[in-house]
This record gives C-alpha cells, structure tokens and sequence, in this order.
C-alpha cells in the first residue's frame, strides 16, 4: 500500500522545489556575470570570501572550506585569479609556511561588479511585503542552521548565531531584537545573513541565543540583559 504522506512532506516538497528553482536563476546568472567579469562563479565566490575576511587575506584551505569545495578546487580557481592579477599569494611574515592569499585592487573592482544580483530576483524580492520577508528571513536562518550543523556549509555570518544578537529582547515590539553592536532594534526582516560585523558568540551561549531566537523570551517579558554571560556591546555603523 501506498505510503500516505505528511502535512509537512508536502510542504517540504513545495519548499525545496522553490528553492531549486531560485537556485537555478542565481546559477544562470552567475554564468551570465562570468561572461561579462571573465570569472567562473567558482572565482568570484573566491574573491568574495577573500575580501569579506577581517584580516583581509586567507589561506587556501581556508578559502576550499569556506567555499566548501576541495583544496585542489580552490587552489585551482586561486591560481587562475592570481593569472588575472586578481589576487596574489605571499607568505605571512609570523610563519613562512602560511600563504596568504589577497585580493589585488583590480580583483575588488571585478568583486564588485560580478556580485550584483540580478534585477529579477530583486524585483521577486519586492512582492513580499515586510511581514513576508520576516517569515523568509527567519525560515532561511533555521534551513542554514541546519544545514551548517550537519557540516554542508562553513559558518555562516548571521545574527543568530552572533555574540552581539539579543532575541527578543523587546517582546511585543514590531523590532523584537536587538543588535548591541549597533545598539539598535531589528526587526525579522532586518536579521542578516552575512554581516560583516559579525562575531561568532562562545559555544556556551550559542545554543541558548537559538534556543531564544526560536522559542522567543520567557511569556511577554524582555530577556534581560544580565540573562546573558558576559557579551560585548558597541555602537557602531554596521558595514552593508
Ligand atoms: S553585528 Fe551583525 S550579525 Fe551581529 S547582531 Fe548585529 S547585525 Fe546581527
């Protein structure tokens, strides 16, 4: 007999559809992009990673696990950057066998140009209302969670996951979070997927900041702030 199937299956059925299909114009368009930058999506995601490091350079191994290809993928790609003179490869002067790899002035120029998104998605975007785009936001923080727990992508730069995050720290408030770095409400839809400013909270609190995010404060009361170990707070611009 037929296996009957789940509410959720089939919901989950729709949801992965969709995404595929949103893969597939963001594919075709990184493809497009490449014909105009001269970069294969492999590249650019390379000059990409490189830049967005707060250090300004990375090593290889580091760029194939962010990119979550092998090392013989991204060195590849690397060396074909490095023939564009996109990006150069010295070695770091506290340990020799280290090589860094850096993005040239032209490399961020064609960065720049090739990470546009493309007009039709940002006008799909647009057909969301605010509320829409919150639910979006917050559904794809908890696929990426996942998705990063079971080890399919590299950390990810969000704000759930970020020592400066305070979930629900306004229940009630049309901006129920709090972003301490720049000491200002968010909103779902303001949640960001990467933001440079991130920093990743300790494993101790972590899974607490999730387990608020989800679940939201204690029944209409701020999470205090005292609720929380030690964290950081600032009051700074956040870099888009
Ligand atoms: S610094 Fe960035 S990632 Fe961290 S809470 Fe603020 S907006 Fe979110």
């Amino acid at each position: 007999m037929k296996k009957a199937r789940t509410k959720a299956s089939v919901g989950g059925d729709a949801v992965a559809t969709g995404l595929a299909k949103i893969g597939l114009v963001l594919r075709h368009q990184a493809w497009q992009a490449g014909e105009t930058s001269g970069l294969t999506p492999t590249q650019s995601q390379v000059l990409a990673v490189v830049l967005a490091s707060p250090e300004g350079w990375l090593g290889v191994s580091e760029v194939a696990r962010q990119l979550a290809v092998t090392q013989p993928t991204a060195s590849d790609a690397i060396t074909a950057l490095e023939r564009k003179k996109l990006v150069v490869r010295d070695r770091a002067g506290h340990d020799a066998r280290v090589v860094r790899v850096r993005v040239t002035t032209e490399g961020r120029r064609r960065s720049r140009e090739s990470a546009q998104w493309p007009d039709a998605l940002l006008k799909a975007i647009d057909e969301l209302d605010p509320v829409e785009r919150g639910v979006f936001v917050k559904g794809l923080t908890k696929m990426i969670r996942s998705l990063q727990e079971s080890g399919r992508i590299s950390t990810v730069r969000m704000c759930a996951t970020c020592t400066y995050f305070r979930p629900h720290q306004h229940p009630g408030a049309q901006a129920p979070h709090h972003c301490a770095y720049v000491d200002a409400p968010l909103r779902d839809a303001d949640l960001r997927l990467d933001c440079q400013e991130h920093e990743l909270a300790g494993e101790d609190v972590r899974p607490k900041l999730w387990q608020v995010f989800i679940k939201g404060g204690p029944s209409g009361e701020a999470v205090s702030p005292g609720a929380w170990p030690a964290m950081p707070t600032k009051s700074r611009g956040i870099r888009s």
